[in-house]
């Protein structure tokens, strides 16, 4: 099973489900048999989707994070582990070994300026025909949006985060 024609699509904004679309997208792409690479910028494996990805055939999970910046001020180590896991991504995109490939964070470490917008633009603006690339994260950048086929914008209407109910386990990771 291979794709005709890989597409660009952009999950982004406020409200919750980013992520866990990408995950339920992986999902689906696994069991038809299309090859999947999920690689999770800003975190570590403790998010607990890591633990079932990692289990299911034609998909392969990484994690390029320390899991404590997203609200925090980058440090050396966060630029490292970008850039480390920029440059394995570029690699995995590049041999099209991998049908779909999930850039989680993606945005939010573009907005850290951990890594500059220009080297992910044109990694995929040069991506192979057929992989299709997903990329989330809030504060989508304005390159990302224009060079997408697909941009969705998940927006909050409430989150009970705001009545201090923080990320749970199972739920928020
Ligand atoms: P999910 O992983 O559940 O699909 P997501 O990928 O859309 O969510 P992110 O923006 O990656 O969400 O990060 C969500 C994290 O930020 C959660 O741990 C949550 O507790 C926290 N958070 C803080 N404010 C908000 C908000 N307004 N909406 C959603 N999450 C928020
Ligand atoms: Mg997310």
């Amino acid at each position: 099973m291979m794709l005709d024609r890989g597409f660009i699509q952009v999950y982004t904004g406020n409200g919750k489900g980013k992520t866990t679309a990408a995950i339920g997208l992986s999902i689906r792409a696994a069991g038809a048999g299309l090859r999947v690479f999920f690689a999770q910028f800003l975190k570590t494996a403790e998010y607990n989707e890591h633990n079932i990805l990692r289990q299911i055939e034609n998909i392969e999970v990484k994690t390029y994070g320390r899991g404590c910046l997203i609200r925090g001020k980058p440090e050396e180590i966060d630029y490292r582990l970008a850039s480390a896991g920029f440059n394995e991504v570029k690699r995995i995109i590049e041999s099209a070994q991998y049908d779909l490939v999930v850039l989680d964070e993606i945005n939010v470490v573009v907005y850290y300026g951990l890594i500059e917008t220009e080297l992910v633009l044109s990694l995929i603006r040069n991506k192979p025909e057929n992989v299709e690339l997903v990329l989330t994260g809030r504060y989508a950048p304005k390159e990302f949006i224009d060079n997408a086929d697909l941009v969705t914008e998940f927006k909050e209407v409430k989150h009970y985060f705001h009545q201090g109910i923080l990320a749970r386990e199972g739920i928020e990771k």
